[in-house]
């Protein structure tokens, strides 16, 4: 399998060393590594270079953290732009949910049109190199999302944990766009609902790592093996068994990302 959205760069040097080295025999097959920042994009770079067949790069800038300055931002597109090549995706970009909803619990103000023209930006750049775009957009934010992928013209739009309204549910699937499921699908109803509801065929499993888990996963550090119980609880909404939905989802994450079966290469 594919383990579609990890923060490996965020793993400790010694813990990730195992954990790769691991992960075959475990039967994951590649993952694709997201990034937060320009630091972030380099330690992903690096990473992915030391083993180019299980990593899957993806650049970009995470939406829950303050913004990028001027020059930043400047290097982190030049960034982009020159690794385009063995790049699978522009992300993690999106926008900043939980930041703004905590800022307004804390009776703060908080201004939302600087993040959603970084993401206006990011978005412009992926359209431009003709990448797929990893997205962190939830609850309404996607159908702000949903705005600027239509502005841009972009179809290869991952949600990663996605979970929204009805109504940004129906354009994502009207629009063909991919989501990815946690090992929260194992113990969350909202979320099981949304496996239900979802076309087979547009999606994939993630872990997220290093974030952590509850239910039967609390106490335990986030492991890209994880995505196979992912698949065994979405394949049991479905009424696949776990091989079957193993399979599908992998074929799934192949296609968006443009794996190339096997090898692992990019197209
Ligand atoms: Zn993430």
């Amino acid at each position: 399998m594919i383990d579609a959205h990890i923060h490996l760069e965020q793993y400790e040097p010694d813990v990730l060393e195992d954990m790769l080295a691991e992960l075959r025999g475990q039967g994951v097959e590649s993952l694709v590594a997201v990034s937060m920042n320009l630091g972030s994009c380099a330690r992903t770079l690096e990473l992915a270079g030391k083993a180019p067949e299980l990593i899957k790069p993806a650049y970009g800038y995470h939406p829950e953290q303050p913004l990028p300055d001027e020059d930043e931002l400047a290097a982190l597109l030049r960034f982009i732009e020159e690794h385009a090549a063995d790049m699978a995706a522009v992300g993690e970009i999106g926008l900043p949910y939980y930041s703004r909803a905590e800022a307004l619990e804390r009776g703060e103000a908080f201004e939302t049109e600087p993040y959603i023209r970084l993401l206006d930006t990011l978005l412009g750049l992926a359209a431009r190199l003709g990448k797929p775009v990893v997205l962190h957009a939830v609850y309404e934010d996607a159908l702000t999302a949903c705005d600027l992928l239509d502005k841009h013209g972009i179809r290869d739009a991952h949600f990663h944990w996605f979970k929204g309204p009805e109504e940004a549910v129906a354009r994502m699937i009207e629009r063909g766009y991919y989501i990815s499921f946690t090992p929260d699908i194992v113990y969350e109803p909202e979320i099981q609902v949304l496996a239900k509801r979802y076309p087979p065929e547009l999606v994939m499993a993630e872990t997220d790592g290093p974030w952590p888990f509850e239910g039967p996963f609390t106490g335990r550090p986030t492991h890209p093996a994880m995505i196979r119980d992912v698949a065994a609880a979405w394949g049991a909404l479905h009424g696949y068994s776990p091989a079957e939905a193993e399979a599908l989802l992998s074929a799934n994450t192949q296609r968006f990302y443009r794996l190339h079966k096997g090898t692992g290469s990019l197209e």
